[in-house]
C-alpha cells in the first residue's frame, strides 16, 4: 500500500493557501486513490461526505495556509481511521502462569472460578494459498518473543506435505509442533496436538487449518468439525490482501460456517489491491489483527488503525515504537538493566554495546521500526534493510569472539595489546578494520555516556545509541 500512502500524502501537501479550489481538489484526490486501490465505493462516498462536513464545520475561511492544512491532516486522518477500524477488540493471550496467579489470589470468588487456567488456543481458517501456514509460524514466533510458551499443531491433512512445511518453518524458528505423516483425520489430528500442547500447559496453541481453492462445503464442514472438537478460544480467518473486491464474498462465507472473530491480512507488501479487503473487513465489523508484509518469518505487523494511518500517511507512530520496546520487556531483562546502571555512570563497556545491538536485533525487522519515527523510512529506503541489518548482525559476531575480560573494559585493552584485534577479527571472520569500526564507535558511545552523565547528573539513565 505505499503507493496509497505516497497518493494521499501528495494530496494532502498538495494544499498551499487553503482555497475552496484546492480543497475541492485533495478531497477528489484521496477518493480516487483510495478507489483505485479497491475500497468499496460506499465506503468511499461515505468517506467523502463527512470529511466535506467536517471542512464546512470545522475550518475557518480566515485561517492561514498552515492552520488549515494542519486540521485538513487531521481530519483526514480521522475518517482514514473510522474506515479500517471495527471496534472490536479481539481477544489476547496471557499467559497462564499469570492466570493461575489470579485464580489463587481472588480466594475463589464467583469470578475468580471463571478464570480458567486453559491454553489460549487460536484456530486459523482460510482459503488454500491465503497464507494460513506462514502466518501461523509469523504469529508464533511473536508471542515467543514475548515471553509465551507457544506450539503449532498442523491439521491440514488435505494437502500432500503440509506438515513438512510447517514442520521446516516450526524449526527454524524454535518453536514446538506436532502434526502426523499417517493420520488422515484432521479433527483427530487438531485434537491430538491440542491435547498434547495442553497437557504441557502451553500458553497458546495455534492450529493450522488446511484449505481448499474455492469456498466449497467440504472445507466448511471440516471447520466446524474442527472447531467444535478443539473449541478454540480465537479463530482467525487468514485472507490474501490482494484480492480486492472478492473479499466480502469470502469473508461472508467463512463468517456463516467458522465464525472468526478476526481477521489476518497477507500479502499486504507489494500488491495494490488491499483496499478491498480493508472495505470487506470494514463491512464484516471483525477487526483485522495482524497483517503479513512479506515471505519472511518476521513479516508480520500488528493493525491498529491510527497506526496503520500514521504510517500510510508518513507521520510516524512514536506511541507503537514506545509499545513495541516496552512490549518486548528489555527493562526485566539482566544485561538492559547492567547497561543503564552503567550508563548512569558515565560507562559504556563493550559489553552494553553487545546488549544494545542485540536488543536492537530483537525490535524485529528494521523496516518496521524505522517506519514509525518520522523521516527514518525514507533514510532506510535508501540504505535498505538487508545492508542495515547484515552490518548489525556483523558487529554482533565480532563482539560475540570477544573474551569476557574484552568485553568488559572500555575498550582501552585494544590499543594496548593490538594482537587482539587481529584475533578477534579471525574469529568472527571478518577484516581487521571491521572490528576496528566496532571499537571506534563504542568509543563514541562511551565517551556520550560520560558526556551525559556530566550534563545530566540526577535525571536518570537514558537509552544510549537510541
Ligand atoms: P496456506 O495455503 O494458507 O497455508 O498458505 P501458505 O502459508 O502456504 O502461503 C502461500 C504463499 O503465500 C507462500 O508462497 C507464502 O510465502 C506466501 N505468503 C504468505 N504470506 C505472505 C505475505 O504476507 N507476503 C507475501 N509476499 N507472501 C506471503
Ligand atoms: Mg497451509
Amino acid at each position: 500500500l505505499a503507493d496509497l500512502g505516497s497518493r494521499l500524502r501528495g494530496a494532502l501537501s498538495s494544499v498551499e493557501s487553503g482555497d475552496e479550489k484546492e480543497i475541492q481538489n485533495m478531497v477528489k484526490d484521496i477518493c480516487s486513490a483510495l478507489l483505485e486501490t479497491d475500497v468499496n465505493i460506499k465506503l468511499v462516498a461515505r468517506l467523502r461526505d463527512n470529511i466535506k462536513e467536517k471542512i464546512k464545520t470545522q475550518i475557518n475561511d480566515n485561517e492561514g495556509g498552515s492552520n488549515k492544512r494542519k486540521k485538513l491532516q487531521k481530519i483526514v486522518f480521522d475518517e482514514l481511521c473510522a474506515l479500517v477500524d471495527s471496534h472490536e477488540e479481539p481477544p489476547k493471550p496471557k499467559k497462564l502462569s499469570h492466570r493461575q496467579q489470579t485464580t489463587r489470589g481472588a480466594k475463589g470468588g464467583a469470578k475468580a472460578t471463571k478464570v480458567t487456567s486453559d491454553s489460549h488456543i487460536i484456530m486459523l481458517v482460510g482459503l488454500q494459498g491465503a497464507g494460513k501456514t506462514t502466518s501461523a509460524t509469523k504469529l508464533a514466533l511473536y508471542y515467543k518473543k514475548r515471553g509465551f510458551k507457544i506450539g503449532l499443531v498442523c491439521a491440514d491433512t488435505f494437502r500432500a506435505g503440509a506438515f513438512d512445511q510447517l514442520k521446516q518453518n516450526a524449526i527454524k524458528s524454535g518453536i514446538p509442533y506436532y502434526g502426523s505423516y499417517v493420520e488422515t483425520d484432521p479433527v483427530k489430528v487438531a485434537h491430538d496436538g491440542v491435547q498434547k500442547f495442553k497437557q504441557e500447559k502451553f500458553d497458546i496453541i495455534i492450529v493450522d487449518t488446511s484449505g481448499r481453492h474455492k469456498q466449497e462445503q467440504s472445507l466448511f464442514n471440516e471447520m466446524i468439525q474442527i472447531s467444535k472438537m478443539i473449541q478454540p478460544t480465537q479463530t482467525i480467518m487468514v485472507m490474501d490482501g490482494s484480492i480486492g473486491q472478492a473479499a466480502e464474498s469470502q469473508a461472508k462465507a467463512f463468517k456463516e460456517s467458522s465464525d472468526f472473530g478476526s481477521i489476518i491480512l497477507t500479502k499486504m507488501d507489494g500488491h495494490a489491491k488491499g483496499g478491498g479487503a480493508i472495505s470487506a473487513v470494514a463491512a464484516t465489523r471483525t477487526p483485522i489483527v495482524f497483517i503479513g508484509t512479506g515471505e519472511h518469518v518476521g513479516d508480520l505487523d500488528v493493525f491498529k488503525p491510527s497506526s496503520f494511518v500514521s504510517k500510510l500517511l508518513g507521520i510516524g507512530d512514536i506511541q507503537s515504537l514506545i509499545e513495541h520496546v516496552q512490549s518486548l520487556n528489555l527493562q526485566d531483562d539482566e544485561s538492559h538493566k547492567k547497561t543503564m546502571e552503567n550508563f548512569k555512570e558515565g560507562k559504556f563497556t563493550l559489553r552494553d554495546f553487545q546488549t544494545q545491538m542485540n536488543n536492537f536485533m530483537k525490535m524485529g525487522p528494521l523496516t518496521n521500526i524505522a517506519s514509525m519515527i518520522p523521516g527514518m523510512s525514507n533514510i532506510m529506503s535508501q540504505v535498505g534493510e538487508e545492508e542495515t541489518s547484515s552490518k548489525i548482525k556483523n558487529m554482533i559476531y565480532i563482539m560475540d569472539s570477544m573474551t569476557t575480560k574484552e568485553l568488559d573494559s572500555d575498550g582501552r585493552i585494544f590499543i594496548d595489546e593490538p594482537e587482539r584485534i587481529v584475533r578477534v577479527a579471525r574469529g568472527a571472520g571478518c577484516a581487521v578494520v571491521e572490528v576496528e569500526m566496532v571499537l571506534q564507535q563504542q568509543r563514541l558511545m562511551s565517551s556520550m555516556a560520560a558526556s551525559a552523565k556530566t550534563m545530566n547528573a540526577g535525571q536518570g539513565p537514558q537509552a544510549p545509541g537510541m
